[in-house]
C-alpha cells in the first residue's frame, strides 16, 4: 500500500492532480453511454429493418459494412479466442461475405455461417477463390447450404432464426461482428437465447458492439451499450470487455455522428471449462 502511495503521489502536487483528472476521465468515459443507456435504447427500440431491405442492399451493392481485410478486433484478440486450441469450430451469425471466414479456415479452423443473401454467399466464395457446392437443407424449409470443397467452410442461406443447434451442433467460438448490432432491436432477447444455445461448454464468444448517440442516427448498425450486453448474456455468461476503440471515421461522421466507439467483449458460459487465463 505504501509503495503504491509513494508511486501514486510521485512527490509532486501536479502528479496528484494528473491522477485525479485521469480517474475522472475514465469514470466519465465509462459513464458516457452507460449512465443514460436505458433511455437512449428507446430511440431505436421500434426500428425494423425488413429482410427485403437487406436483399436490396446487396442487390444495389450498398454494403458499406463489408471490410476487404480481416477485422482488426478479431486479429488482435485471436489468441484470447483460441485459448491455445487448434481446429476450433467457429460460428458466424449474419456472416455477409466477411473475409475473416477464409482467414480462420486457412489457419485450420472450421467455419459455419448464416446469411440471408445468396448474393453475399456466392460473392464470398468467388472473391475467396474457393469452389463450392450448393444443396438444399432438409430440415430448414427453403434453406440452402453452400460448402467449400477446399476449406472447411459451410454457409447456410436462411433466416438466422431458423437455424439451431440441431442443424450443426454447438461451437467452440463465435465471431459476432455486424450481427447483434444489425438485428432488429426488438429481437435481441430471442437472438441472445439462440446464440447461447449454440455455445459449447468451452465456447469463447467474441462480440463487437457499437456505441454512439442513437438520437442522431437510426441504424443499422444499432447502438448496443454494455448494460444491454450484460442484461442479455449476464445471467448465463461471464463477460469481459476487452477494449474500447474510438472508431469515428468519415463514414460514421457522414451519418451525423461526432462520437462512435467500438467495444469488444469476450463471453463465456458460466461454470464452463473456460477459466483459461492467458
Ligand atoms: N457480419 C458481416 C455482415 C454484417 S451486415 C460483416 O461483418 O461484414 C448484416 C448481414 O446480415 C447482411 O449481410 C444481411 O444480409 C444479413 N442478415 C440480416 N438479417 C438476417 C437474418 N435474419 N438472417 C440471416 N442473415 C441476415
Amino acid at each position: 500500500m505504501n509503495t503504491q502511495t509513494t508511486s501514486l503521489y510521485g512527490g509532486t502536487g501536479g502528479g496528484v492532480i494528473v491522477i485525479f483528472l485521469q480517474i475522472l476521465a475514465s469514470l466519465s468515459s465509462s459513464c458516457r453511454w452507460g449512465c443514460q443507456a436505458n433511455s437512449m435504447l428507446t430511440a431505436q427500440a421500434d426500428r425494423v429493418m425488413a429482410m427485403d431491405e437487406w436483399h436490396q442492399r446487396w442487390e444495389e451493392d450498398k454494403i458499406g459494412f463489408h471490410q476487404p481485410h480481416v477485422h482488426k478486433m478479431l486479429e488482435s484478440n485471436i489468441e484470447k479466442v483460441l485459448a491455445g486450441r487448434t481446429g476450433v469450430r467457429f460460428f458466424f451469425p449474419l456472416c455477409g461475405k466477411a473475409v475473416d471466414m477464409k482467414w480462420l479456415a486457412d489457419m485450420g479452423h472450421s467455419v459455419v455461417g448464416v446469411e440471408i443473401s445468396e448474393k453475399a454467399i456466392r460473392q464470398f466464395f468467388e472473391e475467396s477463390k474457393l469452389t463450392y457446392s450448393v444443396e438444399p437443407v432438409s430440415n430448414i424449409q427453403g434453406a440452402k447450404i453452400y460448402k467449400s470443397f477446399d476449406r472447411n467452410i459451410s454457409l447456410y442461406q436462411c433466416d438466422l432464426y431458423n437455424f439451431s443447434s440441431s442443424i450443426e451442433g454447438q461451437f467452440g467460438a463465435i465471431w459476432d461482428r455486424g450481427s447483434l448490432v444489425a438485428i432488429n432491436p426488438k429481437d435481441r432477447e430471442k437472438y441472445a437465447t439462440l446464440i447461447t444455445s449454440l455455445m459449447a461448454k468451452d465456447c469463447r464468444y467474441l462480440l463487437d458492439t457499437l456505441l454512439y448517440n442513437p438520437e442522431l442516427y437510426k441504424g443499422p448498425p444499432f447502438f448496443v451499450p454494455d448494460e444491454q450486453v450484460h442484461s442479455l448474456f449476464g445471467n448465463s455468461c461471464d463477460i469481459e470487455r476487452l477494449e474500447p476503440v474510438d472508431a469515428l471515421t468519415d463514414r460514421t461522421r457522414s451519418w451525423g455522428l461526432d462520437s462512435f466507439f467500438e467495444h469488444v467483449h469476450i463471453i463465456t458460459l458460466k461454470n464452463s471449462s473456460n477459466a483459461v487465463v492467458l
